[in-house]
Protein backbone atom coordinates (compact mmCIF):
# COMPACT_ATOMS: atom_id res chain seq x y z
CA UNK A 1 0.00 0.00 0.00
CA UNK A 2 1.51 3.23 -0.76
CA UNK A 3 1.43 6.27 1.61
CA UNK A 4 -0.88 9.17 2.14
CA UNK A 5 -0.50 11.81 -0.56
CA UNK A 6 -0.96 15.23 1.31
CA UNK A 7 -2.00 16.40 -2.27
CA UNK A 8 -4.47 14.41 -2.82
CA UNK A 9 -7.76 16.48 -3.81
CA UNK A 10 -9.93 16.03 -0.38
CA UNK A 11 -6.83 17.17 1.80
CA UNK A 12 -6.49 20.57 -0.19
CA UNK A 13 -10.34 20.71 0.10
CA UNK A 14 -9.44 20.69 4.14
CA UNK A 15 -6.89 23.26 3.86
CA UNK A 16 -9.24 25.33 2.28
CA UNK A 17 -7.08 25.60 -1.10
CA UNK A 18 -10.21 23.46 -3.13
CA UNK A 19 -13.69 24.78 -2.57
CA UNK A 20 -16.73 22.47 -1.60
CA UNK A 21 -20.47 22.75 -0.86
CA UNK A 22 -20.47 21.59 2.81
CA UNK A 23 -23.42 20.29 4.82
CA UNK A 24 -21.59 19.89 7.94
CA UNK A 25 -18.32 20.26 9.95
CA UNK A 26 -17.16 19.72 13.41
CA UNK A 27 -13.65 19.38 15.08
CA UNK A 28 -12.42 15.87 13.63
CA UNK A 29 -14.56 15.89 10.09
CA UNK A 30 -15.80 17.47 7.17
CA UNK A 31 -18.81 16.14 5.03
CA UNK A 32 -19.86 18.24 1.27
CA UNK A 33 -21.44 16.94 -1.54
CA UNK A 34 -20.25 14.62 -4.10
CA UNK A 35 -19.83 16.90 -7.07
CA UNK A 36 -20.49 13.72 -9.24
CA UNK A 37 -23.07 12.12 -7.22
CA UNK A 38 -25.07 9.21 -8.14
CA UNK A 39 -28.48 9.98 -6.10
CA UNK A 40 -29.81 13.65 -5.48
CA UNK A 41 -28.02 14.51 -2.10
CA UNK A 42 -24.86 12.38 -2.50
CA UNK A 43 -22.40 13.35 0.62
CA UNK A 44 -19.14 12.80 1.49
CA UNK A 45 -17.98 12.42 5.01
CA UNK A 46 -13.89 12.66 5.48
CA UNK A 47 -12.07 13.05 8.72
CA UNK A 48 -9.68 15.67 9.44
CA UNK A 49 -6.99 13.57 10.31
CA UNK A 50 -4.73 11.89 7.32
CA UNK A 51 -5.61 8.62 6.58
CA UNK A 52 -5.67 6.68 2.99
CA UNK A 53 -8.23 4.41 3.45
CA UNK A 54 -9.91 1.96 6.03
CA UNK A 55 -6.75 0.14 6.03
CA UNK A 56 -4.07 2.94 7.95
CA UNK A 57 -6.45 5.26 9.34
CA UNK A 58 -6.06 4.60 13.23
CA UNK A 59 -9.42 2.90 15.14
CA UNK A 60 -9.70 5.74 17.36
CA UNK A 61 -10.11 8.03 14.09
CA UNK A 62 -12.13 5.62 12.23
CA UNK A 63 -14.45 5.47 15.51
CA UNK A 64 -15.17 9.71 15.18
CA UNK A 65 -15.39 9.71 12.12
CA UNK A 66 -17.97 6.60 12.24
CA UNK A 67 -20.26 9.30 14.75
CA UNK A 68 -20.13 11.99 11.94
CA UNK A 69 -21.02 9.70 9.70
CA UNK A 70 -23.99 8.55 11.20
CA UNK A 71 -25.17 12.68 12.18
CA UNK A 72 -24.52 13.14 8.48
CA UNK A 73 -26.82 10.11 7.25
CA UNK A 74 -29.37 11.05 9.38
CA UNK A 75 -29.45 14.66 8.42
CA UNK A 76 -29.40 13.02 4.63
CA UNK A 77 -32.22 10.82 4.97
CA UNK A 78 -34.43 14.09 6.40
CA UNK A 79 -33.50 16.31 4.63
CA UNK A 80 -33.51 14.41 1.27
CA UNK A 81 -36.69 12.89 1.83
CA UNK A 82 -35.38 9.61 1.62
CA UNK A 83 -36.73 6.16 2.01
CA UNK A 84 -33.29 4.30 3.03
CA UNK A 85 -29.43 4.81 2.93
CA UNK A 86 -26.10 3.10 1.26
CA UNK A 87 -22.91 3.40 2.66
CA UNK A 88 -20.13 3.02 0.57
CA UNK A 89 -16.35 2.98 1.28
CA UNK A 90 -13.97 1.98 -1.17
CA UNK A 91 -10.19 1.10 -0.39
CA UNK A 92 -7.20 1.30 -3.14
CA UNK A 93 -7.32 1.02 -6.92
CA UNK A 94 -8.68 -2.39 -7.16
CA UNK A 95 -11.41 -1.85 -4.80
CA UNK A 96 -12.23 1.57 -6.75
CA UNK A 97 -11.06 3.98 -4.60
CA UNK A 98 -10.44 6.87 -6.65
CA UNK A 99 -8.98 10.24 -3.84
CA UNK A 100 -7.20 8.50 -1.34
CA UNK A 101 -8.05 10.62 1.72
CA UNK A 102 -10.78 8.19 3.17
CA UNK A 103 -14.07 9.08 2.66
CA UNK A 104 -17.50 7.58 3.41
CA UNK A 105 -20.38 7.76 0.61
CA UNK A 106 -23.62 8.42 1.86
CA UNK A 107 -25.84 7.22 -0.52
CA UNK A 108 -30.11 8.84 0.02
CA UNK A 109 -32.19 6.08 -1.83
CA UNK A 110 -35.66 5.65 -3.11
CA UNK A 111 -37.49 2.53 -3.78
CA UNK A 112 -36.85 1.76 -7.49
CA UNK A 113 -34.05 3.95 -7.98
CA UNK A 114 -31.38 2.48 -9.65
CA UNK A 115 -27.96 4.66 -8.21
CA UNK A 116 -26.21 6.39 -11.29
CA UNK A 117 -22.61 5.66 -12.39
CA UNK A 118 -19.69 5.92 -9.84
CA UNK A 119 -17.97 9.09 -10.86
CA UNK A 120 -20.63 9.50 -13.76
CA UNK A 121 -21.86 13.05 -14.93
CA UNK A 122 -20.65 16.55 -13.09
CA UNK A 123 -23.59 18.20 -11.58
CA UNK A 124 -24.45 21.74 -11.59
CA UNK A 125 -22.98 23.78 -8.58
CA UNK A 126 -26.67 25.39 -7.86
CA UNK A 127 -28.53 22.11 -7.89
CA UNK A 128 -25.79 20.70 -5.71
CA UNK A 129 -26.14 23.74 -3.33
CA UNK A 130 -30.25 23.33 -3.33
CA UNK A 131 -29.62 19.55 -1.81
CA UNK A 132 -27.47 21.01 0.71
CA UNK A 133 -29.44 23.55 2.12
CA UNK A 134 -32.24 20.70 3.04
CA UNK A 135 -29.77 18.71 4.14
CA UNK A 136 -27.78 21.26 6.37
CA UNK A 137 -31.45 22.36 7.77
CA UNK A 138 -31.82 18.38 8.86
CA UNK A 139 -28.95 18.90 11.28
P1 LIG B 1 -13.86 7.04 -4.55
O1 LIG B 1 -12.43 7.39 -4.18
O2 LIG B 1 -13.95 5.87 -5.50
O3 LIG B 1 -14.73 6.85 -3.36
O4 LIG B 1 -14.45 8.23 -5.41
C1 LIG B 1 -14.19 9.57 -5.11
C2 LIG B 1 -15.48 10.34 -5.08
O5 LIG B 1 -15.16 11.69 -4.88
C3 LIG B 1 -16.34 10.25 -6.34
O6 LIG B 1 -17.67 9.95 -5.99
C4 LIG B 1 -16.20 11.64 -6.96
O7 LIG B 1 -17.36 12.03 -7.64
C5 LIG B 1 -15.94 12.50 -5.75
N1 LIG B 1 -15.17 13.72 -5.98
C6 LIG B 1 -14.03 13.84 -6.69
N2 LIG B 1 -13.57 15.10 -6.63
C7 LIG B 1 -14.45 15.80 -5.85
C8 LIG B 1 -14.53 17.15 -5.41
N3 LIG B 1 -13.61 18.06 -5.77
N4 LIG B 1 -15.58 17.51 -4.64
C9 LIG B 1 -16.52 16.60 -4.29
N5 LIG B 1 -16.49 15.30 -4.66
C10 LIG B 1 -15.47 14.90 -5.44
Amino acid sequence: MSSYDPNNIFAKILRGELPCTKVYEDEDALAFMDIMPRADGHVLVIPKTPARNILDIAPAELSKLMVAVQKVAKAVKAGTGAEGLTIQQFSETAGGQIVFHIHFHVLPRWEGVALRPHTGAMEKPDVLEAHAAKIRAAF
